[in-house]
């Protein structure tokens, strides 16, 4: 069946995916909705996005995605509310974050108009992949890639935007401990750290490796000129308690802008808890710690929402942190989901119905 809307072609799945999937065991981001979403870059335009059969691409083996990592991505979530109604948080963030990254990497920036009315009609065709439930969602994975052909090193003319989407269920990713980068770097000034560009990310497994090898689960980065001052990690923004003051570091051009971290920032200031928005000092942190002062580290991104860290690792020391019974993490996990699943008041307006 094909349907066609002046600004989107649909081709439906003949057959559906969702008997065959066991919604009680997923593995994050292995499983994939019937449908997903294509739209092409050529003649120097985007063209009408498609909607179709999740399946594979076939592209040039020359095609410059391949050769010189011309790639940007996001990361975002859809909730179903009790009465199965459909919500995105601050998905506006998330485009125009996608478009940030885009211009860093030199990729033509995508049409708002586009981005929402085929992401929320892939979205109405894949409804029943989103289980209601706390903690259940659909994880979003929009996607830009350069098609061109030709191993020469410059720019695309081509490109495919996508939007695929994998249901997901309440994250727990264990217990969680961070080493401090004393070595290697995944961002540095004027460089691509703020963009979710895919090199960033294949650029960080070697030396996590380094860290899981010496039993870390992730790497928080340190200012790659000094190694004196605490980042983030690979895909979480991160936070420290002292005391009862929470301190996150500012963003940058090597620092990602979480929509997690800003909307902490925001609920901080709603609860009245201290909150320092300033470089965070690797010896204020180990001295913290020494003195018992050094309450939590919690991360922030939309896979986990909020992500508790145990302890952490620096210069051959490790270190613990304390169980709390009222955890600012839990405070802030606990309201950032129930805005997400429509069980609460939103007053800062970040939920976004899809009708
Ligand atoms: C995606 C990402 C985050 C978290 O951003 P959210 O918008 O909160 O999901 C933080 N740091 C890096 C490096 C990231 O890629």
């Amino acid at each position: 069946m094909k349907n066609h809307t002046s600004t989107l072609d649909i081709v439906k799945a003949s057959k559906s995916k969702i008997e065959d999937t066991d919604f009680e065991n997923l593995t994050f981001g292995k499983v994939f909705t019937d449908h997903m979403m294509e739209c092409d870059y050529v003649d120097g335009a985007w063209q009408t996005p498609k909607i179709k059969p999740y399946g594979p691409l076939q592209l040039d083996p020359s095609a410059k995605v391949f050769h010189y990592g011309q790639a940007v991505f996001e990361g975002m979530k859809a909730f179903k509310d009790k009465d199965d109604h459909i919500w995105l948080f601050r998905p506006d963030e998330n485009f125009r974050r996608i478009n940030r990254s885009s211009e860093r990497l030199a990729i033509p920036a995508f049409p708002e108009e586009y981005f929402f009315s085929a992401l929320e009609e892939l979205l109405k065709i894949d409804k029943d992949w989103i289980k209601k439930g706390f903690g259940n969602s659909l994880y979003i994975r929009p996607f830009v890639i350069a098609t061109e052909e030709g191993v020469s090193a410059a720019p695309a003319k081509k490109y495919k935007f996508m939007i695929i989407c994998s249901p997901a269920q309440a994250y727990y990713s264990g217990e969680v401990r961070v080493q401090f980068s004393e070595k290697y770097s995944r961002a540095a000034d004027g460089g691509v750290g703020f963009a979710k560009a895919a090199g960033n990310y294949a650029a960080q497994f070697y030396p996590t490796n380094l860290a899981k090898d010496a039993g870390f689960q992730q790497v928080i980065w340190t200012d790659a000129n000094t190694h004196e001052y605490l980042e983030e990690a690979g895909t979480m923004n991160i936070f420290f308690r002292v005391g009862d003051k929470l301190i996150t570091a500012p963003t940058s051009d090597r620092i990602l802008d979480g929509v997690t971290r800003k909307s902490v920032i925001t609920l901080a200031e709603e609860f009245n808890i201290p909150l320092e928005v300033r470089r965070v000092k690797v010896k204020e942190i180990i001295d913290a710690a020494k003195s018992g002062e050094l309450k939590e580290i919690f991360g922030t991104g939309t896979a986990t929402v909020i992500n508790p860290i145990r302890g952490f690792g620096y210069a051959g020391e490790k270190y613990e942190l304390p169980k709390l019974e009222d955890s600012y993490a839990k405070v802030f996990k606990d309201k950032l989901m129930k805005i997400q699943y429509n069980e609460t008041e939103d007053k800062y307006g970040w939920r976004y119905a899809v009708k």
